[in-house]
């Protein structure tokens, strides 16, 4: 077998690329704002487009895709709710995937952290809709129109996977999916962090069919990410 050089491209699904750099295989997406950095990530130049490298170590979605994610149903096309943008590194990688004909709603309630997202990813990107506002409100999102495939969750709050089903029972999609980040810490400290992921999952059930449960070592400690499909309202 050849052997593969710098900047190969050594796998390729239908949204994520594996490319050789720097002696490792590393996750990336093709940027959807050519030249355009978000955190300091590379970009590399290959067969006429430009891609960006994926940090698993700064994005909980590229860990859990480096893990091994059993389903991956965000796509060119793929409406996305996202609770929690921060500055927007993942938020700007799913905006890179879903392109020209997707769309990311993206929530941030702290107006520091929104101020920078604005800047670095929702001012370059059509398909980024920023949402200033709380996801305990989520009748507050006037920018939403019609319901999304996909939800994903990373808000760290003791309340986080009631907050998410709410937002989930208001605008995602019957057959759509869920992607929970639970960070066990902001749920409680004392408690196993196993445990707490259980319990989490088990307040999904009435909604939900249960897919996959990551636990995001070695990239971040105590912290999971849970995939479920979503069967609609009880
Ligand atoms: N998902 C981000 C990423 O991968 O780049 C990191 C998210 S960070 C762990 C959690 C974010 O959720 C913070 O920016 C915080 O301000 C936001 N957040 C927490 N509670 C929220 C709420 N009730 N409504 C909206 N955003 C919230």
């Amino acid at each position: 077998m050849a052997e593969t050089r710098e900047n190969d491209l050594v796998e390729e699904s239908e949204s994520v690329f594996w490319l050789k750099s720097e002696g490792q295989k590393r996750l990336a997406t093709i940027n959807y704002v050519e030249g355009n950095q978000v955190y300091g990530e590379k970009l590399i130049k290959k067969g006429g487009d430009e891609y960006r490298i994926w940090d698993p170590f700064r994005s909980k979605l590229a860990a859990a895709l480096t893990i091994g994610l059993e389903i991956f149903p965000i796509k060119s096309g793929t409406k996305v709710l996202y609770l929690g943008a921060s500055t927007g590194t993942t938020v700007s990688h799913i905006s890179d995937i879903v392109g020209y004909n997707g769309i990311v709603f993206a929530v941030e309630h702290a107006s520091r952290v929104a101020r920078d997202f604005l800047d670095r990813v929702a001012s370059f990107r059509p398909n980024v809709v920023p949402i200033l506002q709380d996801a305990r409100q989520p009748k507050n999102y006037f920018s939403i129109f019609g319901k999304v495939d996909v939800v994903y969750a990373d808000i760290a709050q003791p309340d986080q996977t009631e907050i998410t089903i709410t937002n989930c029972k208001m605008y995602l999609k019957e057959g759509g999916y869920l992607f929970l980040v639970i960070k066990t810490r902001s749920i409680d400290v004392t408690r196993a962090p196993k445990k707490i992921i259980e319990d989490e999952i088990k307040k999904l059930e009435p909604n939900f069919t249960f897919i996959q449960n990551i636990d995001l070592e070695p990239y971040d400690k105590d912290h999971a990410l849970v995939v479920a499909k979503y069967l609609g309202k009880d």
